[in-house]
Order: structure tokens, then sequence, then C-alpha cells
């Protein structure tokens, strides 16, 4: 079997007492689309630049198609970070700005790779503009156009959707995705958005104070979260004991049930396909959730229940 395309071995990284990275071990796939997830500080942004060499670990090894990448400086290792901010050069034009990776190609052969870019962005036409004179969503893909362009063999992308809106982030993200699939690319993206990892993500990570936490697809995150932190950082739960129920699996009655939860709505709120309420029973505070307007209003007796197989067991 040939080697994963990255492999993360026991990986440690500290700033003075700070420890970013504690013993990370992780493969990633060529072709694959990776979402390192996870709260702010978590070491997310560190462990991609050890992989962009950008940092250099203090225990632990990185190895690229097998072979150990520590010696190479970041601008010989075929990686690209693309930053939250784009980093485009303001006094260049867009297509200067897409041709600046390309600089030890001969001169008609980086000019037709800056067409094919900006086709590929759907920005053709647009190569002489400033970039100033490009809404946010399309300076956003002149980035991306400028990083693919000296072909990487892996794109990473630290919160690209940051400076977006949620409906532009939310096309963008389908964009991201359907390139990535039509290049065949290997991309690493770094949010704190749980939705969008799961929107984009063929496997994720959750980080927490720099140790992964838990790695899968996200299905399985989110119905087979391994700790209660994992099942707390993506979606809503509810926890009774060591079992986590998630709020779209609780049915609210309006007659008692047998082996049901009483309590009163103190809450709902209407979303569109689905409403939210909060029912506070005896013991806890529960969130439910139901397709469509609400039947139910605050003050509400309500008795819950949830099939068994909805409860996770959790181990820690
Ligand atoms: P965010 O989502 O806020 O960007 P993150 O998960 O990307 O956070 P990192 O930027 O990797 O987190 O930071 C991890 C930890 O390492 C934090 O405690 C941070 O303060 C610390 N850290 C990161 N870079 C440095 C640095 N150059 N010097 C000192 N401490 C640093």
């Amino acid at each position: 079997m040939s080697p994963p395309l990255v492999r993360f071995e026991g990986v440690s990284k500290r700033f003075g007492g700070t420890v970013a990275v504690e013993d990370v071990s992780l493969d990633i796939q060529e072709g694959e689309f990776f979402a390192l997830l996870g709260p702010s500080g978590c070491g997310k942004t560190t462990l991609m630049r050890l992989l962009a060499g950008f940092e250099a670990p203090d225990a632990g090894r990185i190895l690229l198609d097998g072979r150990d990448i520590a010696a190479l400086p970041p601008h010989r290792r075929p990686v690209h970070m693309m930053f939250q901010s784009y980093a485009l050069f303001p006094h260049l034009s867009v297509a200067q700005n897409v041709a600046f990776g390309l600089k030890g190609l001969p001169k008609a052969a980086a000019a037709a790779r800056v067409e094919e870019m900006l086709a590929l962005v759907r920005l053709d036409g647009l190569g002489a503009r400033k970039p100033h004179q490009l809404s946010g969503g399309q300076q956003q893909r002149v980035a991306l156009a400028r990083a693919l362009a000296p072909r990487p063999r892996i794109l990473l992308l630290d919160e690209p959707m940051a400076a977006l809106d949620r409906k532009l982030r939310e096309e963008t993200q389908l964009e991201l995705m359907a390139l990535q699939r039509r290049l065949a690319m290997t991309f690493m993206i770094v949010t704190h958005d749980q939705d969008e990892a799961m929107v984009v993500a063929d496997r994720m990570a959750v980080m927490q104070s720099g140790r992964l936490a838990q790695v899968g697809p996200p299905r399985e995150l989110y119905e087979r979260p391994a700790s209660r932190a994992v099942a707390r950082f993506i979606g809503e739960v509810n926890l009774f004991g060591d079992q986590a129920v998630r709020p779209e699996s609780i049915t609210l009655h309006r007659q008692p049930q047998p082996d049901a939860l009483a309590g009163t709505v103190t809450d709902y709120a209407y979303l569109g396909d689905r409403t939210r309420y909060l029912v506070q029973t005896e013991a806890a505070l529960v969130k439910a959730t139901a397709p469509g307007a609400p039947t139910f209003s605050s003050g509400d007796q309500v008795w819950l229940t949830w099939p068994t197989d909805a409860a996770v067991r959790l181990e820690r």
C-alpha cells in the first residue's frame, strides 16, 4: 500500500510555556478534504503551519509521501497555505497576483496557466483589475487561483471563509468542494465553524488543547462522539449522565407516555424548517427540535421520549 500523502508522527510544538500541539499522530490521504475543527487556541493553525514549514516541531516527524520533510524550507514544500486575510498584493493586478508563484515558468506558459486558473475560479476577464476593485468573494477566489497555480500537492486553508457573510460562505463552501473534486486534490481546512466542517469534509478532526480528541467522517463524529467534549462541540446535545441525546431525536408529547420524561416548555424558537424547544424537566433543561412550525408554546406541560438507540453512551 502506498504511504499516506501526509503523516504527522507524534508531533509536538510549544511556545515558551504554552503547549500549542501535543503528540499529534494523523494520516491524510491523497484526494481527501480534511477539516481541523476546534475552539480558539486549540492548536489548529499551528498544526497547519508545521506542515507548511513556518514552524518546526519540538518532537515528532512530518512525512510527505513517506519522506521526512524537516529539512525542506516552506517554499520547497509542495504545500500551499492560504491565509484568512488572503494576503493579496494590493499594487499588483489580479493576473500578476496569480502569476506570483509561477516565476520559474517561461512567460507564455505562465500566462496560459494564469488564464486557466482565472477560468477555474470564474474570474475570466478580470485579470487586469486590482484587488481593491473586487468584491470580498472575488478576492477570495483570486487567492485560491494564486494558491493552485503552482500545482501544490496539498492546499492548506486557514479559515478561508471567515471574512465572507453567511450566504456567500455557504455558496463558497459548495464551490470549494466542487473545485477540490474536479482537481482531485488534497485540501486541509482549519475552521472553528462546525457546520462548515461537516459540509465540506470527507473526514475531520476535533482538536482540544493541542491534542486530537477524535478523528473520523463527520457523520461518525456527530452520531458516535467519543467524549462529552466532542459531543458538545459538534452540534447541540443533551447529556443525561453518561448518555448523549441529540435534540432532533427527542419527541414532545401532550399526554403521558411510558418511560417519558415530564417537563414544561420554557421557550421555543421558530427557525423556518424546524422549531427549537427548551423543556425544563426535574433533572435538566432539555433541548428538543421538531420539524416545521411550533405546535407547543411556553408553559405547556409535555412528555419527552427518544428511541433507545438515539442515546449514545460516552466513555469520557
Ligand atoms: P484560532 O482558532 O483562535 O486561530 P488555533 O486553534 O488556530 O486558534 P493556534 O493559533 O494554533 O490556535 O494557537 C495554539 C496556542 O499556541 C495558543 O495558546 C496560542 O496563543 C499559542 N501560540 C500560537 N502561536 C504562537 C506564537 N508564535 N508564540 C506564542 N504562542 C503562540
